[in-house]
């Protein structure tokens, strides 16, 4: 670890020289970087959707669509809209401070250190990558342990790829972890558990380092069958794709459980099983279209989950695991007890909760009662359900009718809430979260208003309380001696 220490310090001090020579200020270098890191993406195709595969079983297709695609997505966007996000930002200043100008300049925060996941390991370690050098810091990249193909991958390729001397990347777990906490940052950007988000931010308190937190939790999936039955079968696809097609069930924003009413529960399993198939088969274990889980404890995790017997008595579909294979089924469960730790934890993995209510309106007070989610999904075209979804919930996402999309577009931001997260990025957001916004006030010595100094009488405080009124009219009488 002496040596870890050392590199990490070694790396640290050529960072900090580079964003001092001020290189990483310059537009054309940053739109370089970000152009080589998409030439990096489809350079590598084959390369990282084999890591991934490695990795996590993940079907070349879907590792497109929520890896590879998003990043060259966002690689594109990023070159075609930073010469835009870079002008400085003219203030309208109220009259008040006539003839001063003003403006916001964002300014990169100096050398970053992104810490990323292992679910999502190329598009969590790219995507923030491309936002902190859209904003032109020099970044440290501490990509995940458990994602250890994609991890070897972006150590290997990157520097003959990029800047090395702006942009670093450190293989490593929680130790390696802990020593880059040790050191001082200028910004910390996190994608990971809200245990873990809470170790990071006390560490980013001793040097007031501002971080952003992306973290998870139980993204809670209503639906209101009433006002979408002639809807419901793409409805169930939405789900089913939501819980199962994207890395397994393992991502932050995947359907951790569905509320619907009382009524509604069986049909609604009597679609989902058929779905099930019709996307992974009879045999969803030789598929080859269903990631597995991540490692061994992730999948000791979820049979531990499971194996709570009021949990099992509640499988109505699936339940069967490998842990060779580190497989878990496609599983449904119907009413796990509220108080159970599969329905207080974030799942993480291929298991549907589906809880039944009395009246769908009564989903706002389960979902008040759990910590703030990442996202919040309700099948719905009740006005009042929606206004009360906005209203009375507090969540970093709220998506109609879908789920999940609201990650791909690149024109919201993304990010939690509470337990959920701190910050958010993405597209212009991703640009902003890595920079600060700071404020220029450019003042003008033509003129001086002796209200501003001492010593102070009443004249001075009736000028000063207008002032903050912008009550010009009175202002000006006051000077003219037609107003006390
Ligand atoms: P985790 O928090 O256990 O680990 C994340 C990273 O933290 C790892 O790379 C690890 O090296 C590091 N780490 C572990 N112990 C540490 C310590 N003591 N000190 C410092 N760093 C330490 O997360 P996980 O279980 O691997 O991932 C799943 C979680 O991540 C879920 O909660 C999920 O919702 C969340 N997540 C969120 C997003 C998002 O975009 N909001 C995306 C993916 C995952």
């Amino acid at each position: 670890m002496e040596a870890m220490n050392e590199t990490v310090e070694q790396s640290l001090s050529e960072l900090r020289e580079t964003f001092s020579s001020g290189r990483t200020r310059s537009l054309k270098w940053r739109k370089t970087q970000i152009g080589a890191i998409l030439e990096m993406v489809r350079d590598n195709e084959d390369k990282i959707c084999n890591a991934l595969f490695q990795d996590l079983g993940k079907h070349s297709t879907e590792a497109f669509r929520d890896e590879l695609g998003l990043v060259m997505r966002s690689a594109t966007v990023a070159i075609d809209c930073l010469d835009k996000w870079a002008v400085p930002k003219k203030s309208n200043l109220p009259l008040l401070f006539y003839p001063a100008k003003g403006k916001v300049i964002s300014e990169p925060y100096g050398t970053v250190l992104v810490l990323s996941s292992w679910n999502f390991p190329i598009s969590l370690s790219l995507d923030p990558l491309i936002g902190a050098i859209a904003a032109g810091n020099t970044v440290l990249l501490k990509s995940s342990e458990l994602s250890p193909n994609a991890s070897a991958f972006l150590a290997k390729t990157i520097p003959t790829y990029l800047d090395t001397k702006a942009i670093k990347v450190i293989e490593g777990g929680p130790d390696v972890a802990t020593i880059l906490l040790q050191h001082q940052w200028d910004k910390i950007f996190f994608t990971g558990s809200p245990r873990i988000g809470r170790i990071i931010m006390a560490a980013a308190a001793e040097h007031l380092t501002p971080v952003t937190l992306e973290l998870g939790g139980k993204c809670p999936t209503i639906i209101d069958h009433h006002t979408i039955s002639k809807d419901i079968r793409s409805v169930v696809k939405r789900i089913a794709g939501g819980k199962w097609g994207s890395c397994s069930g393992q991502a932050c924003i995947s359907v951790d459980y569905v509320l619907v009413e009382r009524s509604f529960a069986s049909s609604l399993i009597d679609m989902l099983k058929p779905t099930i198939k019709s996307f992974f088969g009879e045999n969803p274990k030789e598929s080859g279209c269903l990631s597995r889980i991540a490692t061994k404890h992730h999948f000791q995790r979820l049979c531990r989950l499971l194996n709570d017997p009021r949990v099992k008595a509640s499988i109505v579909y699936g339940g069967s695991t490998d842990e060779e294979k580190l497989y878990v089924e496609p599983t449904i469960l119907l009413d796990p007890p509220l108080d159970s730790e599969i329905m207080n934890e974030e799942i993480f993995g291929p298991i549907l909760p589906i809880i039944t209510l009395r009246d769908i309106q009564d989903s706002i007070g389960i979902i008040k009662s759990k910590p703030k989610p990442l996202a919040i999904y309700a099948f719905t075209k009740d006005e009042n359900l929606r206004t009360r979804i906005l209203s009375e919930t507090s969540s970093g996402s709220v998506t109609f009718n879908d789920v999940m999309i609201q990650y791909m577009c690149d024109a919201l931001p993304f990010g939690g809430v509470g337990e959920s997260g701190i910050g958010r990025y993405h597209g212009k957001y991703s640009f902003d979260c890595f920079s600060h916004e700071k404020a220029i006030m450019e003042g003008s010595l033509a003129m001086d208003l002796e209200a501003r100094y001492p010593p102070w009488n009443n004249f001075k405080l009736n000028f000063i309380r207008l002032a903050f009124r912008e009550d010009y009219f009175k202002l000006i009488l006051l000077m003219l001696g037609l107003k006390r």
